[in-house]
């Protein structure tokens, strides 16, 4: 259903909302990159046989320590492997045999007050916190927020999307503790306001709001893709959040990474992933080491044929795979899996003209004329209609009723207009 809000997609969520999160402690093997840098030098810090622990460096990076990764497990590197990943690329990784690691008691390290700005840096560097967002470092950001200031911090739980339910489970089993984590991240930048924002039915709103206050938690009353997790217009206590305000947001994983940073001294290593499709006869949120493969999780949730069709990512907005054998790397919260019956076949038409791609589009495009000048090839009038602002939210192309895959459209589109025109002149050679 398309409204001035957005497109309410259809829920899917269940049952994997409804189930307790799987906590896989016994995984018998990671595949964990030496590094995301691209550019830099990159020197293994490990070799064959070496025995690692949870939080060894795998590998050294002198002109960007931060793009280091460090092992999720207790283990010994088994070999070496080139991988295509589908979200990041040709990774060159290392593999970890896992052995049983025994999880050390909670024990606070820390208390509350002396927690200062310059610790919370040092932690969520030293200890590799990543904000599964987009699966960048998370002190890249906080330094760059402290610079330019911060009016509100959100700790953005929405998942507006058909699929994903793992950010509720993190905040049904963690909320006091995200919270935590988020004030922490408000207090390292200097934000005095911050709330967790969610898109979630009443019961499990109320749950949370009654555990940690309900003036920390925002309900969304925008649907995909343009819920924003700010109370703009909003009153509450203390005032209203302008749209001038500098508003940043950080995944609720994140922040629980942060808390069990500086509170229990613990490195990032796992992150909850939603396992769901119709391919997979036990659907679930699962917490799993970084590096565990996509087939180990899916098994876990019963499945014992590859799918038809594997997504990395939420229906809408992930990747297709090819092979489950990927691991399952900071930034992923999503894997579905589906069989060939539940893709619907699409015949598309010629557009109608009914305007409700252009409603869709949360960035103000107009995805029907970009598409009609692609396709008539005037490359040269695409600049002036921005499909580089284009994010690949896919709502013009889930709502477009002729079934046309303006999103895919658009993509193309934005590289078209460096297309080298050529102008035909008679060949005055012969
Ligand atoms: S895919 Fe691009 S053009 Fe289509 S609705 Fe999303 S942002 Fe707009
Ligand atoms: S939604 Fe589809 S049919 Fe309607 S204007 Fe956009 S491209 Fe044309």
């Amino acid at each position: 259903m398309l409204s001035r809000h957005g497109i309410r997609l259809l829920f899917q969520k269940e049952p994997a909302i409804s189930r307790p999160t799987a906590e896989l402690t016994q995984i018998s093997q990671v595949i964990l990159p030496f590094s995301f840098a691209t550019e830099a030098a990159v020197v293994p810090a490990v070799s064959l046989y070496d025995t690692v622990n949870r939080g060894t460096p795998l590998a050294v990076i002198e002109n960007d320590p931060l793009a280091t990764v460090c092992s999720s497990v207790m283990g010994a590197v088994s070999g070496e492997r080139i991988i295509q990943h589908p979200l990041y690329g040709t990774l060159n990784c290392a593999v970890i045999d896992c052995v049983p690691d025994v999880p050390a008691p909670e024990v606070p390290v820390l208390l509350p007050e002396t927690i200062t700005p310059e610790l919370i840096l040092e932690t969520a560097e030293r200890l590799d916190v990543i904000d599964e967002l987009d699966g960048v470092p998370l002190i890249l950001k906080l330094r760059e927020w402290q610079e330019t200031g911060c009016d509100f911090l959100v700790a953005d739980g929405i998942e507006i999307e058909p699929y994903s339910s793992s950010a509720w489970a993190v905040l049904r089993d963690h909320a006091e503790n995200v919270l935590e984590g988020l004030r922490l991240a408000a207090l390292c930048i200097g934000a005095e306001r911050y709330h967790i924002a969610v898109c979630l039915s009443g019961h499990r709103r109320r749950s949370i709001a009654l555990r940690i206050g309900k003036e920390y938690l925002y309900q969304t009353d925008s649907y995909y893709p343009k819920a924003d997790p700010v109370r703009y217009g909003k009153r509450d206590g203390r005032g209203t959040v302008k749209r001038s305000s500098r508003v940043y947001r950080i995944g609720v994983q994140a922040c629980l990474a942060l808390y069990r940073a500086l509170y229990l001294g613990e490195v990032h290593s796992r992150c909850t992933v939603t396992v769901a499709g119709d391919a997979v006869p036990h659907p679930q949120n699962v917490s799993v080491p970084f590096g565990t493969t996509v087939q180990q999780v899916l098994e876990h949730c019963g499945l014992t044929e590859p799918p038809d069709y594997l997504v990395l990512g939420e229906q809408m907005t992930g990747t297709a795979a090819l092979t489950s054998d990927v691991p399952i790397l900071p930034g992923m919260t999503c894997i579905l899996a589906f069989t060939a019956k539940a893709i619907r076949p699409v015949t598309t038409r010629t557009c109608i003209g009914c305007g409700r791609c252009v409603q869709a589009c949360h960035k103000g495009l107009l995805p029907f004329e970009i598409n009609r000048r692609y396709q008539n090839m005037h490359y040269e009038r695409l600049a002036s209609l921005s499909p580089h602002l284009c994010d690949g939210c896919n709502a013009c192309s889930y709502i477009c009723p002729c079934g046309i895959d303006l999103a895919a459209v658009i993509e193309e589109a934005k590289t078209a207009g460096n297309a080298i025109s050529v102008e035909w002149k008679e060949d005055t050679d012969a």
